[in-house]
């Protein structure tokens, strides 16, 4: 079977009505990119940058994520590679820098508002970036974006931090393309807003189910509640990816649900661009995608958004499945 799927390794991702679509993979550490190369992904949709800070006594200096960030671009070639900013607090803390206990982390000082509170490390992120950008094709990604205000503070940041390179005579590219990733309610929401200011979305659906239905990711008593196929749920998609298209920008998607058999024809239904997710799924979410019809997926897709409850959509996408 595997023999089967490395057959796809350097095919485009298409429907059966040709219907074009990005397959990325995530990743955690540089080290990750081989699995990503041998699986036929077709760019990283989601590099999380939290190792670069984990597992160690201080701050990783500008230097240092320089070379990770470098290594990732480099081993990619021209494949887009999205780096998220630094998402710590929440569940991840820091042993040596002074982070506040919190009575709510996932509903706290985590991600993009702890950066813009922390400007001198979130510079050194940028810096390093920036500086690597030359390397092959970064995107940046902001991570917890709920107000458009935040993402304006974090671009300007960006860049203020451009042009100081450039003022130094440090080469940067160009053509950097901004987004954010989509997983506040608010963001979704206001997505219309948002498609105006940023180059592309993505939309980070572990946590954005967790705020949707209020129900802690990490807490088993409520696991019930963290529901990927809900109508509530696939709507907020749905008025992304509309309000995203309505200004040419594209939606990717670099939660677990991207990479889940179910989701995957709910999510070509509406018309999502680009999924990324762990490596080992890429040639198999290839193969499923290549037998949907994208305009049946659309109807799917409709339908499950008048359903009242997530039953009722895992019923229509077997139908819909078994069907074709
Ligand atoms: C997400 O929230 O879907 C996401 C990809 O980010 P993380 O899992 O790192 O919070
Ligand atoms: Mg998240």
């Amino acid at each position: 079977e595997r023999q089967e799927l490395l057959k796809l390794k350097d095919d485009e991702t298409t429907t059966s009505d040709g219907i074009k679509v990005e397959l990325g993979a995530n990743i955690g550490t540089p080290e990750d990119v081989e699995i990503v190369l041998e699986n036929g992904a077709e760019g990283i949709g989601l590099f999380r940058t939290e190792f670069l800070y984990m597992g160690r006594n201080e701050l990783p200096t500008e230097d240092e994520q320089y070379e990770s960030y470098k290594a990732v671009l480099e081993r990619m070639e021209d494949k887009p590679v999205v780096v998220r900013t630094i998402d710590i607090g929440g569940d991840k803390e820091l042993s040596y820098l002074d982070m506040p206990k919190e009575l709510n982390p996932f509903l706290g000082y985590r991600a993009i508002r702890m950066a813009l509170d922390n400007k001198n490390l979130f510079r050194t992120q940028l810096r390093a970036l920036l500086r690597a950008s030359v390397h092959g094709h970064l995107k940046v990604m902001f991570p917890m974006i709920a107000t458009v205000e935040e993402f304006e503070e974090a671009k300007a940041l960006l860049i203020e931090c451009r042009d100081e390179l450039k003022a130094d005579g440090v080469d940067v590219s160009d053509d950097i393309e901004v987004g954010i990733m989509v997983e506040i309610p608010s963001t979704a929401v206001l997505a219309d807003e948002f498609a105006k200011v940023v180059d592309f979305f993505s939309i980070g659906t572990n946590d954005l189910i967790q705020y949707t239905f209020a129900a802690d990711r990490m807490n088993e008593n409520v696991s019930y509640l963290y529901q990927p196929y809900h109508p509530a749920l696939l709507r907020l998609i749905h008025n992304v990816i509309k309000a995203a298209h309505d200004q040419d920008k594209w939606v990717g998607m670099c939660g677990e649900m991207a990479g889940d058999k179910t989701a995957i024809p709910l999510l070509v239904g509406l018309g999502l661009d680009e999924f990324s997710m762990s490596a080992g799924s890429v040639l198999k979410a290839r193969q499923q995608i290549a037998d949907l019809k994208k305009t049946d997926m659309e109807q799917l897709a409709d339908t499950a958004m008048r359903s009242p409850k997530s039953d009722t959509v895992t019923a229509l996408v077997k139908e819909y499945t078994e069907r074709s």
